[in-house]
């Protein structure tokens, strides 16, 4: 997009894009149905709500272009040379956007009925107005393409956790029905694990809650570290990270549990409180997914491992 607001000359007829390598003395006889007009900074020149009867050449000034409403962010600017309304006068239907001045603003108007009199009488007219228009397709495409991008990036940021960075539950409660469906079908393992922050609560009273977000992004990092392409991980809400793990015997996320378990333990515990010494743990509640399971008995039973290792102490990993 050009944003180059300070381009506010005055042009000629002949430097407009419209008239470009047009003798103007074969229109010129239209000249006496056209306009100039002078629009005030922040005045509408056109607006979906209008049918509009003419293109405008902008002679000088500036116009801003947009779609939503004229509060939303412009899409596009007109600068002196180019013109607006064209497509409004082909179609004939109201105009696709708003175009409101950005300064004040001068502008020469052409009548649609003199518009297509003047594509008559000059070829190079005709083919100077499907450049402009060839131009429209192209900065449209542009507008749908960072549109795309920006509702992808939102899509993506809605599933992300904004602590971690790791999926969060959403995200993780849409992959997980497929991932155990694919076990289930094909007969291949797959373990859930569920991890909890031993004491967390007290341990954010201790060393603030800075250190404590930390934590979690050092927590989420060792699982990161962990992961292979098809495992899924999420932070599934407050100090609690869920894992499948497809493709892995309950041996095997026993090893990773394990590895994790004693990772936190070497955690660097820092913060304004230094004085204040501490070992982080968690505690780990594992199961297998088994022919008969469905999505809620398979976290019923790894809730229930949980549960056990809190019991038991903490620090420590149950499987059921
Ligand atoms: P338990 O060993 O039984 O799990 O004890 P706990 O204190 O860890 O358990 P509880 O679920 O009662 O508390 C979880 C705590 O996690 C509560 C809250 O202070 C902390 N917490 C949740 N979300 C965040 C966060 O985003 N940042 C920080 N720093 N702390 C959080
Ligand atoms: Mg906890």
């Amino acid at each position: 997009m050009n944003t180059n607001h300070n381009r506010s000359q005055y042009v000629n007829l002949e430097e407009a894009g419209l008239f470009r390598d047009v003798s103007l003395k074969s229109i010129d006889r239209y000249f006496a149905y056209c306009f100039e007009e002078e629009i005030s900074s922040g005045d509408i020149l056109l607006s979906p709500d209008t049918e509009n009867q003419h293109i405008y050449l902008l002679l000088s000034g500036l116009l801003r272009v947009h779609l939503g409403g004229t509060d939303s962010e412009p899409i596009n600017y007109v600068h002196p040379g180019e013109c607006v309304g064209e497509i409004s006068i082909i179609d004939r239907l109201e105009p696709s956007a708003y175009v409101v001045a950005e300064t004040d603003t001068r502008v020469w108007a052409i009548p649609h009925e003199t518009f297509w009199r003047m594509v008559d009488a000059s070829h190079t007219v005709a083919k100077n107005l499907l450049y402009i228009l060839a131009r429209r397709l192209r900065q449209g495409h542009g507008v749908i393409c960072n549109h795309r991008e920006l509702q992808k990036q939102l899509q993506q940021d809605a599933m992300i956790d904004g602590l971690t960075g790791v999926h969060n539950r959403r995200w993780f409660d849409n992959i997980i029905r497929g991932g155990i469906q694919r076990s289930l079908e094909t007969h291949r393992p797959l373990c859930l694990l569920l991890i909890d922050i031993d004491y967390f609560k007290s341990f954010n009273d201790q060393f603030g809650h800075l250190t404590g977000d930390r934590i979690l992004r050092d927590i989420a990092g060792i699982l990161l570290k962990q992961l292979r392409t098809d495992d899924m991980l999420a932070r599934f809400g407050g100090d609690e990270f869920v894992l499948a793990l497809p493709e892995t015997t309950l041996e095997n996320a026993l090893r990773i549990a394990e590895e994790l378990r004693r990772g936190t333990h070497r955690l660097p515990l820092r913060g304004k409180q230094m004085q204040l010494s501490a070992t982080l743990t968690i505690s780990v509640g594992i199961s297998d997914l088994r022919s008969e399971d469905d999505i809620d008995t398979l976290f019923e039973r790894t809730d229930n491992a949980l549960y056990q290792a809190k019991s038991r102490g903490r620090d420590c990993i149950v499987c059921l």
